[in-house]
């Protein structure tokens, strides 16, 4: 845990992760974007619990750190770093807040490249596509990452800190903005057209994003963003909107459209199960 003057960074995860969530929620009752198909209790239970684990997941690896003193969460990567004075950043001269706003671009970066990496690369796909699976679309699909996901992106994200010397802050404010535009983008409010089209400049909005969760493999293999939508439209990995709709589009895998992706038992076995033919024009995955 770090502290950041009298407030610990463990507060402000959860305090920003719970007010986003709530609003997010009140949004979707207010004006939903689509009907949700799946028993919300049982789609919810499992999303919740699934990201209750992933944070275990990463409690175990910040316990385990301090017994081998290897650094294995980003935060204490931070700490490790400038106490080392080891990483690019620490070599170079810049304001603290050029280093924060760096810390959070190239880490933004990061996790857009580990995300297409997640779509070509077999053994990350059978992770992230639980995280597909899900046949809705709301706040608590952006919590539904396999837990062994979560912890191989944490080693990655350690990676990044290490080698370029980012911040504490840095990473904090990355992580937080990372979950709250993740739940924003993921979630069911119909935000209005003429505000997606000025917030998508920037961030990914929830039309840009539920493109990626098109059962179609040419849609779901674009728009790979969680933050900054800055990365798809440079690597041309972009697509504007879904060829069925918003509304009309089938979400989902292909193999999958049926009630077991609500379940959590099912969920998280499913990178061990077979590979059938998951998306729509797929034959590798
Ligand atoms: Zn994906
Ligand atoms: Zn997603």
């Amino acid at each position: 845990m770090t502290t950041f003057g009298w407030v610990s960074d463990t507060v402000l995860r959860l305090g920003a992760f719970t007010c986003v969530l709530v609003a997010l929620i009140a949004l979707e009752f207010w004006t939903p974007r689509r009907p949700l198909s799946m028993n919300r209790l049982q789609r919810w239970t499992t999303n919740l619990s699934i990201i209750a684990l992933g944070s275990i997941v990463v409690r175990i690896l910040a316990v385990v750190a301090g017994w081998i003193a290897v650094p294995l969460v980003a935060m204490t990567a931070a700490v490790y770093a400038e106490t080392l004075q080891f990483g690019l950043l620490h070599q170079i001269s810049l304001p603290s807040w050029g280093k924060i706003l760096l810390a959070v671009i190239v880490l933004d970066f990061a996790v857009w490249l580990q995300h297409v990496v997640s779509h070509v690369w077999t053994p990350l796909w059978q992770l992230h596509k639980m995280h597909h699976a899900d046949r809705d679309f709301d706040a608590t699909t952006a919590l539904r990452f396999h837990p062994i996901e979560i912890g191989l992106s944490m080693l990655y994200k350690v990676v990044w800190v290490m080698l370029l010397g980012l911040p504490a802050a840095g990473v904090l404010v990355f992580e937080v903005v990372l979950n709250a535009t993740a739940m924003f983008n993921h979630s069911n409010w119909a935000m209005p057209l003429w505000l997606d089209r000025w917030v998508r400049i920037l961030l990914v909005t929830p039309d840009m994003h539920r493109v990626h969760h098109s059962v179609h493999k040419d849609e779901h293999d674009t728009n790979f963003g969680f933050c900054l939508s800055v990365w798809d439209r440079m690597f041309r990995s972009y697509t504007a909107q879904p060829r069925d709709g918003h509304v009309g589009m089938t979400l989902g895998l292909v193999a999958y459209q049926n009630e077991q992706p609500a379940e959590l038992a099912w969920s998280l076995t499913l990178p061990f199960k077979g590979r059938p033919v998951e998306a729509s024009g797929s034959s590798s995955k």
